[in-house]
């Protein structure tokens, strides 16, 4: 019994533990958030099967090397939480959405009710039906689901969180940062973080921080707010947000003027020598190409063959491959021709000089608020770092057009980029610059810089085509294209044939052509409006769309529970799939109570988003350490049920029969080609193939067997420079991570983009945007990276809101999943408003006082704290701490629903366009939400207000079988009875 007062040791480390029961040792894979570490889950069997008892890191995990958090270890309370949902539920008959009134039913009922009503959809009209989802981790299963079922309604949680980061680098050097690539700060000298929030690529990057501060390498962090791995920075440079896109361009100004460029780099391996076509007309911007039918047709974005460059020393066009690169040959970088045939002419790169010539340092100090001085000897420090203190490694490679390289050139100058560069309506052309800056610095796959993981690099552009008709969409029929791509041209557009969207979220469409990851923030609004349609279903996986997940919170919450004028909702029917009791799960007519990542199988898959290091890929899994709890199942094997009940052909034998038993059986035996499967590791029927082979029934105990984990180390000669590097392509083709071996050059001038411009400058035949889009698609389709101001501030009236306002998530939770963790609530159980202290104190507000925050689009009471790790024009929160009242489980007032708060109340979704139109608060090129441009202003609370935040929402009741009261608080007494 544990004395308070007592000297007494609770836990006393030499005490010899009481061997008290059986104790076992599991190896799975985190899921308390995305990063995806190897863990070691300790178990004690205490008679009536297995307790959890305590989580560690896997000493023996290549992604975390036995590190661990404290969302991590605090895996035992979400295990445990009271907030769980155990059984399917049904909303009651007549109870209205948002009041939580369930009665329990049956999983037998549940399929036989979905199967009825999905079945009917499909063979009526597939696009009614829509799934969309949160963080999941199996967009390879969601996505096949959609693509099987015929709808192209369908994306994860990307346009929400950092679709700009990924298409923005894609479309630019083929990968992006984290589980696609990352800074190689083993070997980088200067490590710049710019926009990175507190926890991306979590461990692993603390890990490699360390590593490099010790090694003395200089940490400069580009930041509006010091948190996080900011704090450990050798320099904190302060940027107001929205504004790293001018930094970025002043940055390319100072290298080129100061000529601290890799001109052999740029010349070999991107396409800045190539010669773009400056005349008026159809070719205008976009690579000349020579017309001898012989070589073929004029290359673009996604063929980059049939090329031009200007060979200075014979001084005539020469093919750009492999002529161009040949010895002897010396392609301008500068410079304005004129072909034979009389077309003027400029390298690229030409264009690029031309475009940064007026982006000074003291023009982007002006923007961003850093000293012109500052950016100066910023831009010189990443130059010398890269060029000066450059070194070799003694790593022979070949190249793709056959030249050997006796050794591997460093560039030991590294970055890191997430959300704060992407979550801005200026966030892809901010990408872009940051890309190019990163390509002109010749860092690319290079040692000490930015490196690729498998199976990046992609194509540039990615042979991923999305569907681009609405003749694609037949009743009970897959579509015969993915429902998410990355369209080269207005072609693989998703529009109907007057230019208007198809899908529901108005992805792929001339309003966001090149939305990569979809637009979930626009799904519940356009359903509503019925634009462009209205849809039957829309099944949510694990994303809180009535709180955290969207951007104007209440308003979506009362869409929700809009009716039409025959009273049946604007939504008819809502599944909300989800293991915890969310704001959401509210306003669901039907709840999937899934299982947490301890009780099912999961897969980190090459075919979606593997864990691969730098050196070769990693693929890992998920088993079951413990049984699930009610009558909770993974969704994953919702989806295998659901799709052998609709008999989707992919899940259905020649027969008519079920294919796979369940979602171990799937992930084993299908097959997208022959012998590439989900898992990579112990293929073949003996389990002796890696990478491709047959299906191994014994897939999934190999890797229980080797700590979930399957590791593959790639040759020497295949770590670097893999988008030209022949023996690493061929290899990349082979094992299906790609479909051609041809190299990837860097796409510093996007003719992709530009293909669009023509369209909307109407200077093509074929498909053109809708008159009101064409000067959107022409301003923004800019081939070469600019800054713009964020579109939110055209509709703000910036005097009367001075201030930025952004969120970002707490190291200690992962968006709004851990309020019901009762370790992690110690942490955090209310966020504040940071504000600095010169701000603060001009708006009359104390240090820990109440205020209010207040926006164009809405307000928020909340508390303020004094922060100097702010730049004084920004203000900022936590992220999805504050919770509605009685959500998760929390007790009505407990302290997540009286003191937290919410910033999304102040965004809005949608923009003014002109003519009564309205458009999403998004990105223009890929729609990526643009959560982080709000303005508000501050002021105090009067004393006479409530001291509690504001909106408070009306406390939602415990739905059944939600645990009525905290599990049994655990003790660890090493080893003593609890
Ligand atoms: S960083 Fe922490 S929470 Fe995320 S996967 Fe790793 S251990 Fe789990």
């Amino acid at each position: 019994m544990f004395k308070f007062l007592s000297r007494e040791p609770i836990h006393d480390p030499l005490a010899t533990p009481t061997p008290l029961a059986a104790t076992e040792v599991k190896t799975t894979t985190c899921y308390m958030c995305a990063c995806r570490c190897g863990i070691r889950v300790h178990l004690r069997d205490v008679g009536n099967g297995p307790e959890l008892r305590y989580i560690d890191g896997n000493p023996n995990h290549p992604l975390n090397q036995g590190v661990i958090c404290a969302k991590g270890s605090a895996g035992i309370m979400k295990q445990v939480s009271p907030a769980r949902l155990t059984q399917p539920l049904r909303r009651k008959a007549g109870a209205e959405r948002g009041a939580g009134e369930f009665e329990p039913i049956s999983w037998d009922e549940a399929y036989a009710l979905l199967t009825e009503r999905l079945g009917r959809i499909r063979a009526t009209d597939p696009k009614k039906f829509a799934l969309f989802t949160g963080r999941d981790q199996m967009q390879a299963l969601t996505g096949l689901f959609a693509r099987q079922f015929g709808t192209p309604n369908y994306a994860a949680h990307g346009g929400f969180c950092s679709v700009n980061m990924a298409a923005g680098m894609i479309y630019t050097i083929g990968g992006s940062f984290w589980e696609f690539g990352g800074p190689d700060l083993e070997r980088a000298k200067l490590f710049v973080m710019i926009g990175t929030a507190e926890d991306h690529h979590s461990n692993p990057m603390k890990i490699a921080l360390s590593k490099f501060k010790r090694a003395g390498g200089r940490f400069i962090s580009i930041n509006p707010v010091r948190t996080g791995y900011s704090a450990i920075a050798d320099e904190w440079i302060p940027i107001k947000p929205g504004t790293d896109g001018a930094l970025l361009m002043a940055l390319l100004h100072e290298l080129i003027a100061s000529d601290l460029i890799d001109h052999a780099f740029l010349k070999r391996c991107t396409n800045a020598p190539q010669l773009v076509v400056l005349d008026e007309g159809a070719r205008e911007g976009l690579f000349a190409f020579d017309p001898n039918p012989e070589k073929g047709p004029p290359g673009d974005g996604r063929h980059p063959h049939n090329k031009l460059v200007w060979d200075l020393p014979s001084r005539s066009a020469k093919a750009a491959y492999p002529e161009g690169i040949a010895d002897g040959c010396d392609p301008a970088l500068e410079g304005h021709y004129t072909l034979s045939d009389g077309t003027r002419v400029a390298p690229s790169f030409q264009l690029l000089r031309e475009r940064v010539a007026s982006c000074t340092p003291e023009w982007a100090s002006a923007i961003t608020g850093i000293a012109a001085s500052r950016i100066r000897a910023l831009a010189r420090e990443m130059g010398h770092t890269a060029l000066k203190q450059a070194f070799e490694l003694p790593i022979p490679w070949t190249d793709a057009w056959g030249k050997e390289h006796a050794t591997t050139q460093a560039r030991p100058v590294a970055f890191h980029a997430m959300r704060g560069l992407a979550a801005h309506s200026n966030g892809f052309q901010t990408v872009r610059a940051l890309a190019v800056l990163m390509s002109v610095l010749g860092t690319i796959d290079a040692p000490g810089g930015f490196r690729h993981k498998a199976p990046y690099p992609r194509h540039i552009v990615p042979n991923y085509r999305a569907f681009n008709s609405p003749e694609m969409i037949h009743p009970n029929t897959p579509l015969n294209a993915a429902p998410l791509g990355f369209p080269a041209n207005p072609d693989e557009l998703a529009i109907n044939p007057d230019g208007s969207p198809i899908r529901i979220d108005h992805a792929f469409s001339w309003e966001h052509p090149l939305s990569a990851h979809g637009l979930m923030h626009n799904v519940i609004t356009n359903a509503v409006k019925g634009d462009p349609y209205r849809i039957d279903t829309l099944l949510i996986f694990m994303a809180n769309m009535a709180w955290n997940s969207s951007m104007n919170t209440m308003v979506v919450r009362e869409m929700l529970n809009r009716k039409d004028a025959n009273g049946e909702h604007m939504i008819p029917f809502l599944v909300v799939c989800d293991a915890f009791q969310s704001e959401t799960v509210a306003f669901a007519d039907l709840v999937l109570p899934d299982t947490t990542y301890l009780e099912r199988h999961d897969v980190m898959s090459m075919l979606d988003r593997p864990i691969s290091e730098f050196d070769g890929p990693v693929d890992s899994v998920r088993v079951p350490v413990l049984p699930p709890t009610g009558q909770c199942k993974p969704f994953q094997e919702v989806l295998i049920e659901l799709a052998s009940r609709l008999k989707f052909p992919a899940f259905t034998t020649e027969q008519g029969e079920r294919k796979f038993k369940d979602y171990p059986d799937f992930v084993v035996n299908f097959q997208p080609q022959p012998g590439i499967g989900f898992l990579m590791g112990w293929r073949g029927k003996d389990g002796q193939s890696h990478l491709r082979g047959e299906p191994n029934p014994k897939q999934w105990e190999m890797y229980a067997k080797n700590d979930c984990v399957f590791q593959y180390h790639m040759p020497e000669g295949m770590h670097y420079m893999r988008n030209w590097n022949r023996a690493y392509l061929d290899f990349a083709k082979d094992k299906g991570w790609r479909q051609r071996n041809d190299p990837v050059q860097l796409a510093l001038y996007s003719d992709t983009l530009q293909i669009f411009r023509l369209a909307a400058l109407g200077k093509t035949p074929g498909r053109q945007p809708p008159d009101h889009l064409r000067a959107r698609i022409a301003t923004y389709f800019d081939p070469l990276p600019f800054w713009y101001a964020p579109l939110e501030e055209a509709a703000t009236d910036l005097a009367a809101y001075p201030l930025n306002a952004i969120t970002q998530r707490p190291m200690a939770m992962y968006h709004s999943w851990d309020s019901q963790n009762a370790w992690l609530r110690q942490i955090h159980s209310h966020n504040y408003l940071q504000v600095n202290p010169l701000t603060a104190r001009a708006a009359g507000i104390e240090d820990g006082g109440w205020c209010w925050v207040e926006s164009p689009w809405g307000k928020v009471r909340c508390l303020l704290r004094y922060s100097e790790a702010v730049e004084p024009g920004t203000v900022w929160t936590w992220n999805a701490i504050g919770k509605a009242d009685g959500a998760w489980h929390l007790a009505p007032g407990a302290d997540e629903a009286r003191k937290g708060f919410l910033l999304n109340h102040l965004i809005t979704e949608e923009l003014p366009f002109g003519g009564g139109r309205t458009i999403s608060n998004s990105d223009p090129v890929t729609g990526q939400a643009g959560w982080y441009d709000v303005r508000v202003r501050l002021r105090p609370a009067l004393p006479v207000e409530p001291e509690e935040s504001f909106p408070q929402i009306a406390t939602v009741p415990t739905a059944p079988g939600v645990a009525a009261k905290a599990a049994r608080v655990l003790t660890y007494f090493a080893g003593r009875k609890p």
